[in-house]
């Protein structure tokens, strides 16, 4: 396999475009009142261990730090053995074993990761150690938006995409109200939220913003497949949430129509369209344990990918397990991009098979290999790790079966993992990110 090993030297020594974190500002990390279970199975890891048979009602008991962590690993340990093979499991014990020269997370080691992880964690830089040193990662785009804007800490490496479920999804007029305070609109009619909107969008890829795309991650709660409504209906849900505008903001089951959701994000998309932004947008797995995945498939988007042509729809997470349905969305449509964020770690062999066939139908131009979508920022070292072997294995493939010379295989490499989301993003407008194209 000397395809493979040149491969992954090489891919090993690029800095790569993270598309997708989740990470909290390094200002806003925890450095007390925590420990490594409660980080390690913040996500991810814990739906396998409930998966696996963890009743859900221990697993809060389980990440609760100010409990003894050995006695929380006993209750977990049958739970942890049972699914340490899944690429959540491997992603954890790569990076106890890279960042903290732990071989295997286990109860004989446990106390021992947890007292190297914090003092890491109490050093300064420490984003920059883990991201930038560690993991290689040029810059990362980081889910949601922190507020105020003003109030960003730049050393971060982090850029930002606005999430545009919240002009979808208010539950209660305070809602309107706060969102609309915020760039001077009072909101009193469904005219003035689409304004709201507008001036929100407006702030996205502008000159010294470090907002760089949209994101809807809708497909956790209802179908992608937004039709098109008259504004008289959207506008009728609309006015019921100020009907309960007396009620207090907490009561629950105040839910927004779905005229109203279809009729925004026709609104969020003609904005979109008229600026050429990229939009991200979940589709496949659902974090979390148990939801409708057929609402996450992303051939519900035809209707938006068709009527709004300006829009690049980065859709997320390999489709899994619409690998092959999102495929042929990037093949059929000029605006369609796959984004592998999380599929390294949901199947790395699914993100290997994926790769391998895409490669064959859907032009490499369109593809970004990495995100890591993590909540703690130790995750996204041992996803990286996943995603440069995966890509050097699919591209390996590709050699050794004589559809691609290494010399190719090599510059498809540096598109997957650094042009081809710099180029959908925007990044270039972030020069100091990009100083140098190899780690070292
Ligand atoms: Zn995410």
């Amino acid at each position: 396999m000397q395809a493979y090993d040149t491969l992954l030297s090489h891919i090993n020594g690029l800095r790569i475009v993270d598309t997708h974190e989740h990470l909290p500002l390094e200002r806003d990390m925890l450095r007390d009142n925590t420990d490594v279970l409660a980080q390690f199975l913040i996500h991810y890891f814990n739906r396998d261990l409930v998966s696996a048979g963890l009743p859900e009602r221990d697993l809060q008991k389980v990440c609760d730090p100010k409990r003894d962590l050995m006695k929380r690993w006993k209750q977990i340990e049958p739970y942890w053995e049972a699914a340490e093979n899944t690429g959540y499991g491997r992603c954890l014990n790569i990076t106890a074993r890279d960042l903290f020269g732990i071989d295997k997370i286990s109860g004989k080691t446990l106390l021992e990761l947890n007292a190297r992880m914090m003092a890491a964690r109490a050093r300064k830089h420490y984003y920059r150690w883990v991201l930038q040193e560690k993991s290689g990662v040029a810059v990362s785009i980081r889910d949601t938006v922190p507020t105020p804007l003003a109030d960003l800490a730049t050393d971060d490496a982090l850029v930002f995409t606005l999430k545009v479920d919240s002009f979808l999804f208010p539950m209660h007029v305070s809602d309107f109200q706060r969102t609309g305070r915020e760039v001077g609109v009072e909101v009193h009619s469904l005219e003035d939220w689409v304004e709201v909107t507008r001036r929100y969008i407006d702030r996205v890829g502008s000159k010294n913003s470090p907002l760089v795309c949209l994101k809807l991650g809708a497909a956790y709660v209802r179908s992608l497949r937004f039709d098109k409504g008259t504004r008289a209906e959207a506008e009728r849900d609309f006015l019921e949430l100020f009907q309960d505008s007396q009620l207090p903001s907490w009561r629950p089951g105040t839910k927004v129509g779905e005229a109203f959701q279809n009729y925004m994000m026709h609104q969020v998309c003609r904005l979109a369209d008229e600026r050429g932004l990229t939009l991200q947008v979940h589709t496949g797995l659902q974090e979390g344990s148990g939801n409708f995945i057929s609402n996450s498939n992303p051939t519900l988007l035809t209707n938006l990918c068709l009527e709004y042509e300006n829009i690049k729809f980065d859709l997320f997470h390999m489709g899994y397990p619409y690998v092959m349905e999102l495929g042929n969305m990037a093949k059929n449509f000029r605006n369609v991009f796959i984004d592998m964020c999380w599929g390294h770690i949901i199947s790395p062999e699914a993100a290997r098979r994926a790769l391998v066939e895409w490669l064959d139908a859907v032009p490499a131009n369109k593809i970004s290999a990495f995100g890591g979508d993590y909540c703690f920022v130790e995750g996204v070292y041992g996803h990286q790790y996943l995603a440069r072997r995966n890509v050097a294995s699919s591209l390996a493939q590709k050699v050794a079966d004589g559809t691609l010379d290494l010399d190719a295989a090599l510059k498809i490499s540096d598109w997957l993992f650094v042009d081809n989301p710099k180029r959908l993003f925007g990044l270039d407008r972030f020069p100091a990110y990009f100083k140098s194209k190899t780690k070292n």
